[in-house]
C-alpha cells in the first residue's frame, strides 16, 4: 500500500516539486499551502508522514507541529521540517519540538528521498515490523537492539547496528554511501561526516562479524550490498 505524506508548504514551486518527486516514487501526496488547510486535511487523513515548511503563511511551522503532536492521532506521525534557515539553533528547536528530521531547502532530490525513506522506516520498525531480521548466521533483534551471530550476542556501536539493520532490510540491494549516510547517520550530516566515514565504519563491521562479514560486498562506485 501507498504511504501517504501531507506536504504543508506555502511556495507554490517547492511543494510542485516535492509532489513531482515523491510521487515519482509512488508516494501519494496530500498538498497544503496553510496551516488552516493542513489542519483540514488532517481531520479526514491519517498520513504516513508530514513534510512541514517553518514558515507558513498562517502559522509557524513549528506551533503546527507541536499541535499536531498533541492529537492523538498526530502522535506517531514522523515530520520532516523543510526550512531556508540554517542555523542549528532553528535545527535543535525544530527537534524539540517534535520534528524527526530536518532538510534546509534548496534540496537535492535524493536527499529527500532517503529521510522520507528513513523517517517511515523507523515508523515501520516502531509499530509492525518484524521484531526479528535474519540472515544466515546473523540475527538482529530489533526489539532489544541486539545482534547474535551463531546464537552468540554481539558487540556493535548503534551505528554498526543500523547499517547492518539497512543491509539487511534492502538484502541482496545495492546501497549507496550516501543513502548509508542519510539513513543511518540522518541529520548529523552537517556534523562534517563524509562517505569515509560508513568506509570506516563498515570496515569494522565486517571484523566484528567474521567470517559472515565476507557476506556484505563493496562495489566500488556505488556502495555495499549484502547477499544470502
Ligand atoms: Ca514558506
Amino acid at each position: 500500500m501507498a504511504h501517504t505524506i501531507l506536504v504543508v508548504e506555502d511556495e507554490e514551486v517547492t511543494s510542485n516539486l516535492l509532489k513531482e518527486i515523491l510521487e515519482r516514487e509512488n508516494y501519494k501526496v496530500l498538498l497544503a499551502p496553510t496551516a488552516f488547510r493542513a489542519r483540514g486535511l488532517l481531520s479526514k487523513n491519517s498520513p504516513d508522514l508530514i513534510i512541514l515548511d517553518r514558515r507558513l503563511p498562517d502559522q509557524d511551522g513549528l506551533e503546527l507541529c507541536k499541535e499536531i503532536r498533541q492529537r492523538d492521532k498526530g502522535k506517531g506521525v514522523p515530520v520532516l521540517f523543510l526550512t531556508a534557515k540554517k542555523s542549528i539553533a532553528d535545527k535543535v528547536t525544530g527537534l524539540s519540538l517534535g520534528g524527526d528530521d530536518y532538510l534546509v531547502k534548496p534540496f537535492d532530490a535524493q536527499e529527500l528521498l532517503a529521510r522520507v525513506e528513513a523517517l517511515l522506516r523507523r515508523r515501520i520498525s516502531q509499530e509492525d515490523a518484524p521484531a526479528v531480521l535474519q540472515s544466515g548466521d546473523l540475527k538482529l533483534d530489533l526489539t532489544r537492539i541486539q545482534a547474535f551471530l551463531k546464537g552468540k550476542p554481539l558487540k556493535l556501536w548503534p551505528k554498526e547496528f543500523e547499517i547492518l539493520r539497512a543491509l539487511l532490510e534492502k538484502k541482496g540491494r545495492v546501497l549507496s554511501r550516501e543513502f548509508l549516510l542519510q539513513s543511518v547517520w540522518g541529520y548529523e550530516k552537517e556534523l562534517h561526516i563524509t562517505s569515509k566515514t560508513v568506509d570506516v565504519t563498515m570496515s569494522r563491521l565486517r571484523k566484528k562479524l567474521g567470517s559472515f562479514g565476507d557476506k556484505i560486498f563493496f562495489i566500488k562506485g556505488y556502495g555495499y550490498r549484502l547477499d544470502e
